[in-house]
């Protein structure tokens, strides 16, 4: 991929006199021009012409089913690649449908471009009705990171230019294009269109932490007992795999990866303290943040986990400079790109770094062993129906086999269970829900990751949160994607057996139709589709259809009893105090 600043010149040969171009056209030049060559999207009025022309000119234009998913695959692109991910909606109902996914890309730092068309502006402002009729650009600002409606062509060059630039700079973010009908058939001179668009130059300059940041953090780090890194997601979208590496071996800190941060090292590496997690929280004097924010993910760094209050300090590597002090004082506050906070903290610390006190380490290290041979003979169980540990072990191995695979994962109790069972090897090969757990990612992200990898992409998929997205199947079938989804298909939300207490006639709230078979959906348009009731049938079926690259879908059937409520989160639910029969 080009970087910034260095397009490849286009074959085409400058316009002559008198020719024209119209909005629509810039607006595809101007992405062009800036190495955007992928559109997720759903067609429709008024920009069905507009995704009609970026495939004929080129680009990878990728229609779905719903515009939520579209976002979810345009706010995925932009993590895998540092380059906005775009989503490319209708007016009104499109667009809020597009909304939930440019707001998750906001929360979880990732750079997206939500372009939707909307109606005139003279009838909107007035309030005259008309057809999917709303204040765009009022609506999504609060939702993201900018928002800029184009009136003229003329301004369409610099629009997307400032569209990029705020969704990549600093904290990256989800950015509002709001593009009205009018402007997509505006005619203007072609030499002037040209003339307009903008390249945007090194859109994320690089952000050095002053020397005196950097030798504060190191003082901490040295005096520390018993540091902990922790290495969250801004560190893998960060793409400073080296550095990381590097930067955790020299210090021979042990480390624990947040969610989408598995991977970055290899979860096997002798310093990972994945599996005594409990322990390195609880324990630890010391705690650094790398891309990784102190949120409810973390407990907001209070709390039993976390030991006595007061008995942690921390050092923090974010590019924003708010995230600091956020839930708890941060004493090392290093504010930057990671990659340049890392190279400079490499540099100060010299080549006579001391590493841990050797008792520190080595608990960390029994910890992990006892409780990684705790945990291996559940994963080997066989049984039918399954439960999560026999399920997700033969998954488990089948990443081993094939690291290169991008493992999507989302659920209750199957995001719960796969994130601690199923070690990653590489970086950014393991996508979940994210900061907000948001349910329903699963299939624009594993879309997102088939078209911009090229590699195999895995879903392991909760049947609740699949249902959420469940009909992009159908595109996986049309562009002949090498993605393999399973559902966990226990009957219900959490779990399959809940009655309804008033003893009336419909459902419990949380249970589906039991024995639903998900597998024949992908049938239904030409896909794989595979039940499977034991852990060998799953890993056959897996394996069959990573080698195959066909889509697929195997509804593996588990145990309707097993699952807890809200997986490992339930004490999030509030408790009600009215007892009534
Ligand atoms: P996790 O959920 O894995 O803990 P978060 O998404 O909560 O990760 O936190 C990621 C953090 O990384 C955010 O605070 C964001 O500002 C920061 N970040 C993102 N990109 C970079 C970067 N290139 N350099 C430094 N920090 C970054
Ligand atoms: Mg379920």
């Amino acid at each position: 991929m080009a970087p910034f600043g260095t397009a490849p010149s286009t074959e085409e040969t400058a316009p002559e006199a008198g020719q024209l171009t119209d909005g629509f056209h810039l607006v595809i030049d101007a992405l062009k021009l800036n190495g955007i060559t992928t559109i997720y999207g759903v067609p429709g009025i008024p920009i069905t012409d507009l995704g009609r022309m970026a495939q004929a000119e080129g680009m990878r234009v990728i229609s779905f089913r719903h515009e939520q998913n579209a976002g979810n695959a345009a706010a995925i692109a932009g993590y895998l690649t540092r380059r906005p991910g775009v989503c490319l909606t209708v007016s009104a109902p499109g667009f809020l449908n597009g909304l939930t996914a440019l707001a998750h890309a906001t929360t979880n730092c990732w750079p997206m471009i939500l372009i939707s068309g909307s109606s005139e502006r003279e009838v909107v402002d007035l309030q005259q009705g008309d057809y999917e009729e709303l204040d765009q650009l009022a609506v999504a600002r609060p939702l993201c990171k900018a928002a800029y409606r184009v009136l003229h062509a003329e301004d369409i060059g610099i629009a997307v230019a400032r569209a990029i630039r705020a969704a990549l700079s600093g904290r990256p973010g989800g950015v509002y294009l709001d593009l009205p009908a009018k402007l997509l058939g505006q005619a203007i001179d072609a030499a002037e269109g040209a003339a307009s668009l903008v390249e945007v130059v090194d859109p994320a300059p690089a952000q050095f932490p002053a020397p005196a940041a950097v030798q504060r953090a190191l003082d901490i780090l040295g005096k520390a007992r018993k540091p902990l890194i922790i290495l969250g997601k801004g560190a893998a979208y960060a793409q400073a795999d080296d550095l990381v590496r590097g930067f955790v071996e020299k210090t021979g800190i042990p480390y624990i990866a947040m969610s989408m941060a598995k991977g970055l090292l290899p979860d096997t590496h002798p310093q990972y303290a994945g599996a005594a997690r409990s322990l390195a929280l609880k324990e630890a004097d010391t705690v650094m943040l790398i891309g990784a924010r102190l949120n409810w993910l973390l407990s907001h760094g209070k709390g039993k986990q976390w030991g006595a209050p007061g008995s942690k300090t921390f050092v923090q590597i974010d590019i924003d400079p708010k995230e600091m002090d956020s839930n708890l004082p941060v004493a090392g506050p290093l504010v930057g790109d990671i990659a340049s906070c890392l190279s400079a903290l490499l540099d100060a610390m010299g080549d006579g770094w001391a590493r841990p006190p050797a008792e520190w380490t080595e608990a960390i290290r029994a910890k992990c062993e006892a409780n990684v041979a705790r945990m291996a003979p559940r994963l080997q169980n066989n049984n039918v129906p399954m439960d999560f540990h026999g399920a997700l072990g033969a998954l488990r191995t089948i990443i081993k086999e094939r690291p290169e695979a991008i493992l999507v994962n989302e659920g209750a109790n199957t995001l719960d269970f796969a994130r601690s069972i199923i070690d990653m090897y590489r970086p950014r090969k393991r996508l979940d829900v994210g900061t907000w757990g948001v349910m329903g990612v699963g299939m624009g992200t594993a879309i997102a990751a088939a078209i911009e990898t090229g590699q195999p992409v895995l879903a392991v998929e909760g049947d609740s949160a699949f249902g959420f997205s469940g009909m992009e199947v159908e595109t996986i079938c049309r562009y002949r994607l090498p993605v393999c989804v399973v559902v966990f298909n226990n009957g219900g939300i959490y779990r399959g057996t809940d009655v309804n207490p008033s003893g009336g006639p419909d459902a419990a709230t949380t249970v589906f139709v039991p024995g639903a078979r998900y597998d024949r959906m992908m049938e239904a348009f030409g896909g794989v589709g595979v039940n499977a009731t034991s852990p060998d049938e799953l890993r056959r079926a897996v394996n069959e259809a990573m080698d195959s690259g066909r889509p697929t879908l195997i509804n593996a059937v588990i145990d309707p009893a097993a699952g807890t409520e809200s997986g490992r989160i339930g004490n999030l639910n509030p408790q009600s105090v009215v007892s009534r029969k």
